[in-house]
């Protein structure tokens, strides 16, 4: 029997690990098929507060495992593949072995969509970012390219305009799925420039582990053609890892589990930390908070019925 399992070892998972083992409560954390979250993609990280010259993202997760072990956590490797939240504790297959919970954390964070290129796989971190609030910086006067058609597409683009000499929107159809006043809102934006009806077809260039450029292609006119493109923003949603829990923990209509409040779902003894429940902010830092959030939640969830 476990006082806390901790679902995910992302930023979220890996600060719940580290309150709670500091609370002597020896959680165990399950890492997933991402050791570390995603962070564990990326390069330098320049925001996460305490590290004035920035500080690798694998780093940066690593020392806060590392953190949480030297207080007691336990790590394993694997994925929660069923839970049963019905009755308490409750039961968690890890991997076919099944696990008893007094209190559950779920950090399963929320997964970038990518365009599926092996190429932008190979070039996440080096050119290739989901994150414009994470990684627009580093592309001051460069050349950007977002790709996208909603919201957030709207958004990073007018983000990284503030930083890129030009901002290249790219979307597959004519019409977006943005609203009116952020499509207006980019469409004002001198610094931003449209392609409508247009791919991508590859990203340029994995052999010197760089983004240098794209081929797109035009649907409509079958015009296909090479630009150069320092900065690779994909801008096309996320994917909550709340699949497992489906019928169990309240999400809203896109899979992010609903807030009862702190760190509450609407199961008592299961609680929310990080990006599976933040569509909003999707930081380390503020990942990293709700996981301290989620552990003093636990925390007091145990003292309250006598653990
Ligand atoms: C390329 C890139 C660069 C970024 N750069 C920055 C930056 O510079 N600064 C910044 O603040 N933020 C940055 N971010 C955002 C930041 O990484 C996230 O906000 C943060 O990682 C969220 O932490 P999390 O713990 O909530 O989720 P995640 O990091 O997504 O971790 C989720 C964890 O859950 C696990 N998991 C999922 N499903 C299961 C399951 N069924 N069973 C067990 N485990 C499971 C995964 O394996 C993973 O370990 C970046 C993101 C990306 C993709």
């Amino acid at each position: 029997m476990r006082n806390v399992v901790i679902i995910g070892s992302g930023c979220a998972g890996n600060t719940a690990a580290i309150y709670s083992a500091r609370a002597n409560l020896k959680p165990l954390v399950v890492q997933g098929h991402e050791s570390g979250g995603q962070l564990s993609m990326t390069t330098l990280v320049e925001n996460f507060p305490g590290f004035p010259e920035g500080i690798q993202g694998p780093d940066l997760v690593g020392n806060m495992k590392k953190q949480a072990e030297n207080f007691g956590a336990e790590f394993v490797h694997g994925s929660l593949l069923e839970a049963d939240l019905s009755r308490r504790p409750f039961r968690l297959n890890i991997e076919e072995e099944w696990v008893e919970a007094r209190t559950l954390i779920v950090a399963s964070g929320a997964s970038a969509r990518w365009i599926g290129l092996p190429s932008e796989q190979k070039l996440i971190g080096h050119g290739v970012s989901s994150c414009a609030t994470c990684d627009g910086f580093f592309y001051r006067g460069r050349k950007i390219m977002v790709i996208g058609g909603g919201d957030s597409a709207m958004e990073e683009a007018n983000f990284l305009s503030r930083f890129g000499s030009e901002v290249t929107l790219v979307h597959r159809r004519e019409q977006f799925r943005a609203s009116k006043i952020m499509l207006d809102r980019a469409r004002s934006n001198p610094k931003i420039k449209f392609l409508t009806n247009t791919v991508v077809h590859e990203i340029h260039d994995p052999a010197e582990n760089l983004v240098t450029a794209v081929t797109l292609h035009n649907i409509a006119t079958r015009e296909t053609w090479r630009q150069d493109v320092d900065g690779f923003f994909v801008a096309i949603g996320h994917i909550p890892n709340t699949s497992v829990f489906r019928g169990q923990i309240d999400t809203d209509a896109d899979g992010y589990i609903l807030s009862k409040g702190g760190a509450k779902t609407n199961i008592p003894g299961v609680f929310h930390a990080g990006d599976v429940q933040d569509r909003t902010y999707r930081q380390a830092i503020t990942a990293s908070g709700a996981g301290c959030m989620a552990a003093i939640e636990a925390e007091r969830f145990l003292e309250a019925e006598g653990h």
